[in-house]
């Protein structure tokens, strides 16, 4: 294959652009777009001969792109998840106008990229953002699946469920660009879902996880279910999903007074740590509030493994709050480094952060980024020679087995 001109969108520290490297396929990022100054200093520290366009999106006139001629679309575009049952805002956001700009722009390009990768939070499944644009994508000729999927489905030990669309333009379309036909195969690679059907079901299902609100759920300790507290179990002794071990740094190179918990943050927040071990599979996502706030960032680490978490939280309420806080201290619990962050979302040893960049900032920005294994084996399915040639099952099985679940 000739090297390809891609086009990464939204680029922040460029998560997109490693995947590619990643993926093996001979392409080169012609622009990276991103209004973030601090991820931009992330992006071009890392990618120096990348020219990187400090500029807000919907700004940038269709001749600059067309001066660009690109085959490949990258982007995470910021929309927000407002399904059709929430707020019905998500077109009407202002964070979504950008990408609305994007979907006016393609048919008038010169030349129609001949690969799109997009990727999303849950939820952007069941927005009219989707709905624009699956109905641009057909209108242009594009074949493209929707995959939901998780980095533990690559046997990663983070989960991040993100929606994914991956299109190419349809081989009889590729001279002829005004013609329409698409098709769109459905797909859910989703083992934290394992309850569900394989297949994206109606749009407004209710994926909902078991909660406490459930009155004949059981609360064991840490306010978490019997349900929770097996479906953890379960993940843990899933071997096709690597151990947590694997992805931190040596403990010497770690400065513990910055990564510990402090006793304030146990104290307040302790019932609700999700708390991992070196030997775990498992590990929940790390957004950007990371380090920032407690509740539902990440995962925290348990150095210490002389004592059991149970032991330590059973009954813990019954405590005064000092020897609470003598329990806890015993799991020496610490946050992830943002390099094991970055270590857990794929980034290679080569990726770095510019001196300057603090320990929150570089949270921040690790986590609205994206995990580079599970995005390059979905750019290896789309640059497949299967891709968009064969229907139904037979190309989910393409997507598992051989780009997927290597
Ligand atoms: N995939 C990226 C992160 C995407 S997060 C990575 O690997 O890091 C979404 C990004 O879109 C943010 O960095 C944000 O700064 C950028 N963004 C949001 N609205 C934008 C706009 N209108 N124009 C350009 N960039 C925008």
């Amino acid at each position: 294959m000739e090297s390809l001109r891609v086009l990464e969108l939204y680029s922040g520290i460029g998560g997109m652009h490693y995947a590619l490297k990643e993926s093996g396929i001979s392409a080169q990022v012609v622009a990276a777009v991103d209004i973030n100054t601090t991820a931009n200093k992330i992006y071009r520290h890392n990618f120096p001969d990348t020219p990187v366009w400090n500029k807000t999106i919907e700004g940038i006139p269709l001749d600059d792109f067309n001066k660009l001629s690109f085959d490949m679309i990258m982007m995470s575009p910021p929309c927000q998840p407002f399904t059709r049952l929430g707020l019905q805002g998500d077109v009407a956001d202002p964070r979504c106008k950008s990408f609305l700009f994007i979907l006016d722009l393609l048919p008038r390009l010169c030349k129609l990229p001949t690969y799109i990768l997009l990727e999303n939070v849950k939820g952007f499944e069941s927005s009219s953002a989707r709905d624009y644009l699956t109905k641009t994508l057909s209108g242009c000729g594009y074949t493209y699946q929707e995959i939901m999927i998780s980095p533990t489905n690559v046997g990663v030990p983070n989960s991040r469920l993100r929606y994914f669309l991956v299109a190419k333009m349809s081989a009889e379309n590729s001279s002829i660009q005004t013609s329409a036909k698409g098709c769109s195969f459905s797909h859910v690679m989703d083992s934290e879902f394992p309850e569900r059907s394989s297949v994206l079901r109606s749009k407004c299902q209710n994926t909902d996880r078991p909660s406490e609100d459930n009155p004949n759920v059981h609360v064991l300790y840490k306010r978490e279910t019997q349900m929770d507290s097996q479906k953890k179990t379960d993940q843990n002794k899933n071997l096709s999903v690597q151990q947590i071990q694997d992805y931190l740094e040596p403990q010497m190179n770690i400065d513990m007074g910055l990564y510990l918990l402090k006793p304030k943050t146990l104290l307040r927040y302790g019932s609700i740590l999700d708390i991992v071990q070196p030997h775990s599979r498992r590990s929940v996502c790390f957004t950007k509030g990371y380090g920032r706030y407690v509740e539902g960032t990440g995962s925290v680490l348990q150095c210490c493994m002389e004592n059991e978490i149970s032991s330590v939280f059973t009954n813990l309420d019954q405590l005064t709050e000092e020897e609470k806080l003598q329990k806890m201290l015993k799991l020496s619990l610490r946050y992830f480094t943002p390099r094991e962050v970055a270590n857990l979302m794929g980034f290679p040893q080569s990726f770095s952060f510019p001196e300057d960049i603090s320990i929150i900032q570089q949270y921040r920005v690790l986590g609205n980024s994206l995990n580079v294994v599970v995005v390059s084996r979905l750019l290896q399915l789309m640059t497949s020679e299967h891709f968009g040639h064969s229907e139904g099952e037979e190309q989910f099985s393409v997507l598992e087995n051989e780009y997927l679940c290597s």
